[in-house]
């Protein structure tokens, strides 16, 4: 399979999932945009490493993912936009009468309205090309809830809804929209969950990340960057045409139950 020609833009791919899967992106032969809110010689530094391996165009462009008008100014500078991954995320974990309001407010911005936006100004591009893919980057929290994950439930439940409404606009148009749902990947948003946890359960790194962590997954594995990448690329293929406005989930059996 090739995306020579394409032009993928990915959310938050500076670090985790999203820079994995603009590897993988890349790999396939897609030029990439890369983004996150920072702006700094390593992250346009991730953009050239990416054109060198890869031998097509990588552009990292600056945007903050809380900000309504900055989604939208990311389509417009990247100029094309054929895939768009919605992968952008944030976490905090508090009861739901002690969750900080501008918290709240942050991840709901960053992991739900972000790809609102993003999609709005992506989808008259690809409408115009006749071809289109939107990839968001949910999760098994899109389809199950867990205590003290008000506002990430929330957003990831919103997205899947987002991803389904959008299927039903574009169906037809050789444009599709679905979300995949990783269990826990390790990443810097999980490991930055560590030592509270370990403080918490006074329990040590590998015991928390089996016991608690992982506890709602049944295989006690995580899944992988690489996975997740690969399930991305799929659902641009040719293969996944049909496919629209569904989840695919990564999470090792968490959500058969
Ligand atoms: P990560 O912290 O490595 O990546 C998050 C990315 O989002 C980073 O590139 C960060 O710079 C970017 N970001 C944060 N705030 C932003 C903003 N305001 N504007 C633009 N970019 C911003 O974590 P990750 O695990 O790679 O997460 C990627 C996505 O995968 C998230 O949406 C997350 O919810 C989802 N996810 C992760 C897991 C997991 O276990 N790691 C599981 C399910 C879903």
């Amino acid at each position: 399979m090739t995306l020579a020609g394409k032009t993928a833009v990915v959310t938050g791919s500076n670090s985790g999932i999203g820079l994995g899967i603009v590897q993988e992106m890349a790999r396939a032969g897609a030029d990439v945009v890369l983004n996150s809110f920072t702006d700094t010689k390593d992250d346009h530094k991730l953009a050239e490493d990416i054109a060198k391996e890869f031998g097509v165009t990588a552009r990292y462009i600056a945007a903050d993912m809380s900000k309504s008008d900055q989604c939208r100014m990311l389509i417009e500078e990247a100029g094309a936009c054929d895939i768009l991954v919605n992968n952008a995320g944030i976490q905090h974990v508090a009861p739901v009468e002690d969750f900080p309001t501008e918290k709240w407010d942050a991840i709901i911005a960053i992991n739900m309205s972000s790809a609102f936006h993003t999609t709005a100004a992506a989808l008259p591009m690809m409408r115009k090309s006749g071809w289109g893919r939107v990839v968001n980057i949910a999760s098994a929290h899109g389809l199950r809830a867990s205590p003290y994950k008000s506002a990430y439930v929330t957003a990831k439940h919103g997205v899947i809804g987002l991803t389904k409404t959008i299927a039903l606009e574009t169906a037809g148009q050789g444009i599709t929209c679905n979300a995949v749902c990783p269990g826990y990947v390790l990443t810097p948003i999980v490991e930055k969950q560590l030592p509270d946890q370990m403080k918490t359960h006074k329990m040590d790194r590998e015991t928390v990340m089996r016991e608690v962590i992982l506890a709602k997954q049944p295989s006690k594995q995580f899944a992988t960057i690489a996975q997740i990448a690969g399930i991305t690329v799929f659902l641009c293929g040719p293969s996944a045409d049909q496919i629209t406005g569904t989840t695919i989930s990564a999470d090792g059996g968490w959500t058969a139950s």
